[in-house]
């Protein structure tokens, strides 16, 4: 097994997407800082998308703008098409991460195109951003089931990631958009696409809408995954399951993979704090266990 992973923050994509409001472009600034400074190398900070349909995403240009470039990390921007890369790009983020549902109806709902065209632009996609010199990875979302088609076979799932590893992707990941993936699930998806795309990083992309996200998580790092996606606080709820919980919340995955001898790179103590003043900004509690636990050991107070 793994003794490290890269864990990949969500939260100011993903988590600030499904919020009813719009947070302010200076408060997602603080909130990404305040990710970095607690360890996260690697974050999806926005998406570049149609403003009408996302509007909490509308200040994508002005979220880039505002964040000091550093060579140690990746701002992650999430695309759907080439217009989405070439908006990307411009901004200055380092990496685009490209998504291709599994299923076509969803595909058709969330991209207006089938996942057909959507593999053919992530090529042409993929073959642009190799060239301008930003780093390409892309999702294969839906890959646990789908609000439309219902299960999603696993032979589906793998047939759309050798499609989509032709781009020669920086990684590819299994997102279970919906929340509905279970661990056997998990182990049998990741295993065999590593049977199947030797030498592929894998990544996988869970939320917790039915309890079994940091399951999930650990099926996935036993089965060979090398990152996952968390979100500060847990947020990130799903638009077809408006009471849904979010993504799996960032410092309690740290916290199991920590205490099972399994390396981040991120400071938890300073990561609940980030996540405690997140709360506070959106003035609601968020779903993560740690910030009503607490940590464990507690850091040793100093003696008197
Ligand atoms: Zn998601």
């Amino acid at each position: 097994m793994n003794k490290s992973v890269e864990i990949i923050e969500v939260g100011p994509r993903d988590g600030l997407q499904s919020e009813p409001g719009v947070m302010p472009t200076a408060t997602k600034v603080e909130f990404i800082q305040r990710l970095i400074d607690s360890g996260l190398r690697r974050l999806e900070i926005t998406s570049f998308v149609n403003p009408k349909k996302v509007p909490q995403m509308a200040d994508a240009e002005q979220v880039l703008a505002a964040l000091q470039k550093r060579p140690d990390v990746w701002y992650v921007g999430l695309i759907l098409n080439r217009k989405g890369f070439d908006r990307a790009v411009a901004a200055g983020c380092n990496e685009v991460g490209m998504a291709v549902v599994a299923s076509d109806t969803f595909n058709r709902r969330n991209q207006g195109v089938g996942t057909e065209d959507s593999i053919t632009a992530w090529l042409d996609i993929a073959r642009a951003a190799h060239a301008a010199g930003v780093r390409p990875q892309v999702t294969v979302s839906a890959a646990f089931g789908c609000p439309f088609e219902g299960e999603i076979p696993v032979q589906r799932v793998l047939e759309v990631a050798q499609r989509v590893a032709e781009g020669n992707p920086h990684e590819i990941a299994f997102a279970d958009t919906i929340g509905v993936g279970v661990p056997a699930q998990v182990s049998e998806l990741v295993g065999r696409a590593r049977e199947l795309l030797p030498g592929v990083r894998l990544r996988c992309h869970f939320h917790n809408t039915r309890n079994t996200g940091l399951a999930n998580a650990y099926a996935a790092v036993e089965a060979g995954a090398v990152a996952l996606d968390a979100s500060a606080g847990g947020i990130g709820g799903c638009p077809f399951a408006p009471a849904a919980t979010g993504n799996i919340p960032t410092e309690d995955l740290v916290y199991m993979l920590h205490r099972s001898g399994i390396q981040t790179g991120i400071d938890l103590e300073s990561l609940i704090d980030t996540s405690r003043w997140l709360q506070e900004a959106l003035g609601r509690p968020v779903p993560s266990m740690l910030l009503k636990a607490g940590n464990f050991p507690r850091p040793v107070q100093q003696a008197a």
